[in-house]
């Protein structure tokens, strides 16, 4: 039987998230928080292999006990178990000691075939983690797929877009999967999974149950880069549309405001 791992992350409503001018800080307090819609799309995938193909599949994320939801929603359409990683030595991650938190906490229910990732995230969205868990799980990695085509005797085939055209590529296992959604919109659950999903067990690693996790690579130590400050953009001057209905006398005001800001 396929194991099969499906990374989701829970982000907060990115329309909705605020700064702070003075402090340059996120405010997140009170935003309503959602399960990142890619990694919907790449559990719909996940989904779709285990229909086919047979497997189990185990949802993991990192993130605060809220994120427990995120889990819950997922169980509810397709997920068959789920782990949390929570604690706050993990807090302040980045892309580096998340993926390495994820591959230790993942070790703890075995060896994965396959491994299902959004192919970024709407916060962070930097689309690291997936080639980073692909390197840290020793496992091949197809990216952009737009169909598993096969898996059968250890193999993997998919086809993957291009620029211009589709590719079939074939991996060995275990191997690492980003989707498009185009073909992996997620489903509704039925009513039964629903509340079942509700009372589902989770498995929660704090940094002490996780065997052999070496605190030094988790959260703030083991993150290699440092964010000084976040600032919104600086937006430039907005523009003139100069439209009087009259060309003459719109080249006329053109060539006033050339020659006011001295560009002439
Ligand atoms: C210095 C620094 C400090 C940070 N501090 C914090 C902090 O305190 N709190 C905080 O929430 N974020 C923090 N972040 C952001 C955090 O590092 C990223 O959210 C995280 O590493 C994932 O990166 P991403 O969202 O860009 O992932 P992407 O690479 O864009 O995501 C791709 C896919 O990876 C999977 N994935 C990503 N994140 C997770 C996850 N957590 N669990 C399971 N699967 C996942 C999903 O399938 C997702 O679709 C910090 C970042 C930096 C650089």
């Amino acid at each position: 039987m396929l194991k099969i791992l499906v990374c989701v992350k829970q982000i907060p409503d990115v329309d909705l998230v605020k700064m702070d001018p003075e402090t340059g800080n996120l405010i997140r307090t009170g935003v309503p928080t959602l399960t990142n819609p890619l990694d919907l799309n790449a559990l719909e995938a996940a989904v779709q292999v285990k229909e086919r193909f047979g497997g189990e599949i185990t949802l993991i994320t990192m993130g605060p006990p809220m994120a427990e939801s995120t889990l819950r929603e997922c169980l509810a359409v397709g997920g068959d178990e789920a782990v949390l990683i929570s604690g706050r030595p993990f807090g302040g991650a980045d892309t580096l000691s998340t993926s390495y938190s994820i591959v230790k906490a993942a070790e703890m229910k075995g060896k994965f075939d396959l491994i299902f990732c959004g192919k970024e995230s709407l916060d962070g969205a930097t689309g690291q983690m997936a080639s980073q868990l692909a390197e840290r799980f020793d496992a091949a990695q197809i990216s952009c797929c737009l169909s598993v085509d096969e898996v059968a005797d250890g193999k993997i085939r998919a086809t993957r877009a291009l620029e211009n055209g589709k590719e079939v590529v074939e991996a060995t296992l275990p191997c690492l999967l980003t989707v498009e959604k185009d073909n992996f919109y997620g489903r509704l659950p039925s009513l039964e999974d629903y509340l079942a999903s509700k009372t589902a067990a989770i498995t929660t690693y704090s940094e002490k149950d996780i065997e052999g996790l070496d605190l030094q690579k988790i959260g703030v130590p083991g993150s290699g880069t440092i964010v000084p400050r976040i600032y919104p953009p600086e937006l430039p001057e907005p523009g003139q549309i100069i439209r009087t209905g009259s060309v003459k006398t719109d080249v006329g005001r053109l060539m006033e405001l050339l020659t006011e800001k001295g560009s002439l």
